[in-house]
C-alpha cells in the first residue's frame, strides 16, 4: 500500500496537518513507524514530518530543562547538561538506533520499549503538545494514560526537573537480548534526601505495565526513611504492587514479577546501568 509523506518546515504546520486528517501518523526517527510501514500497516496512509530545528533543541533554565521531542538519544548522550540521563539514553537500542530514535517517539513506544520514558517519569516531566490549533502542557503520567486515544497530536517538547543532587537520580535496565536489548524491565528512581532521610521519592518502571508507570507503593515505603537495609527490604516487599506486567517473547509476567524486587534492591543499593 502506498503511503503519502508530507514534510513541513514549521512545527505548527505539521501539528495542523496531523490533527486535520484521521489516518495520519507523525514520523520522528522512524525506528518504529518505518517498521509498521514495511509490514504494511493499513491503519494509516499518511506520514507527517517536520524539519523545524526547534523540535530537537535542548534548553535549560535554573530549575528545569526542556528537551525537544525530536532530540535523539545520541543528542542526549552528547549533552553535558543531561549527564544524569546518559545511562537511560544509552539503554535504548544499539548505536544505530540511538542515532535516530527520538525522545518524543519513546513516549509512544509500546511495552517493553519505553526505557527513557521511565527516566522522565521520575523527573516530574511535563509534555508540551503542539495540538492542531491550541498547544497545552500536561504531566507525563496523564499523557501516557491518554496517548493511544489522542494519536493525532504533535508532541513538541518534554520539560524535566533537574535531579536534586547528582546522585539522587538512578537508572537500571535488565535485558537479555543484545543488541536490540528489549527490556525485561528497567527502573528509574529519584531519591532526594534531607537529613539522611528520603524526601520526595519517585520510582518508575518500564516493562511492568502497558506503559511506563510510577510505583506509589514503593515510593510510600521509602518516604521519610534512611536508605538502609530495613527500608530497602520494605520497598522490595511491595515492588510489584499496582503493576500488571505482560507476557511477551522476552519474559513472562511471572518472571517480571520475580525479578522486579531483585533489580529494585540493586538500584536502591546503588547499582546502576553503565553510563556511556
Ligand atoms: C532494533 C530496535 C531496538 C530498540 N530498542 C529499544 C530499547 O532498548 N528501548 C526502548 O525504549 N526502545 C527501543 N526501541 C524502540 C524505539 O527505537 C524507541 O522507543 C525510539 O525512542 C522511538 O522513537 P522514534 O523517533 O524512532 O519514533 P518513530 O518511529 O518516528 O515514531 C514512533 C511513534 O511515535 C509517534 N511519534 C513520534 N514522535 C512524535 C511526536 N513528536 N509527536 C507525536 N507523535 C510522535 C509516531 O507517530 C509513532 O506512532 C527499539 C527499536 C528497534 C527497531
Amino acid at each position: 500500500m502506498p503511503y503519502t509523506v508530507k514534510t513541513f518546515s514549521q512545527t505548527s504546520e505539521a501539528a495542523n496537518a496531523l490533527s486535520s486528517a484521521r489516518r495520519t501518523h507523525y514520523m520522528a526517527g522512524g525506528t518504529l513507524i518505518m517498521r509498521a510501514m514495511n509490514e504494511g500497516d493499513q491503519s494509516f496512509d499518511t506520514v507527517i514530518r517536520s524539519t523545524d530545528p526547534t523540535l530537537s533543541q535542548i534548553k535549560q533554565s535554573a530549575a528545569r530543562i526542556e528537551i525537544g521531542a525530536g532530540a535523539t538519544m545520541a543528542q542526549v548522550m552528547a549533552s553535558s547538561e543531561l549527564a544524569f540521563l546518559h545511562s537511560a539514553a544509552h539503554a535504548v537500542g544499539g548505536p544505530a538506533i540511538r542515532n535516530i530514535a527520538s525522545v518524543g517517539g519513546n513516549l509512544f513506544a509500546r511495552c517493553p520499549y519505553g526505557d527513557f520514558t521511565a527516566a522522565l517519569l521520575v523527573l516530574d516531566a511535563t509534555v508540551s503538545v503542539a495540538g492542531g490549533y491550541s498547544g497545552h502542557d500536561m504531566p507525563l503520567e496523564e499523557f501516557l494514560a491518554v496517548r493511544n486515544r489522542e494519536p493525532h497530536q504533535l508532541v513538541s517538547a518534554i520539560s524535566i526537573a533537574r535531579p536534586a543532587t547528582s546522585d539522587a537520580f538512578r537508572f537500571l535496565k535488565f535485558s537479555r537480548v543484545k543488541p536490540a536489548r528489549k527490556s525485561v524491565l528497567s527502573i528509574a528512581a529519584h531519591l532526594p534526601q534531607s537529613g539522611g532521610r528520603v524526601s520526595g521519592a519517585r520510582i518508575a518502571y518500564c516493562g511492568m505495565a502497558e506503559t511506563p508507570i510510577r510505583v506509589p507503593a514503593v515510593e510510600r515505603s521509602l518516604e521519610g526513611k534512611p536508605l538502609d537495609e530495613a527500608s530497602i527490604a520494605q520497598a522490595c516487599a511491595v515492588a510489584c504492587e499496582g503493576t500488571s506486567p505482560s507476557t511477551d517473547p522476552i519474559a513472562s509476567d511471572w518472571y517480571r514479577r520475580e525479578v522486579a524486587p531483585v533489580y529494585l534492591k540493586r538500584l536502591l543499593m546503588g547499582q546502576t546501568s553503565r553510563r556511556a
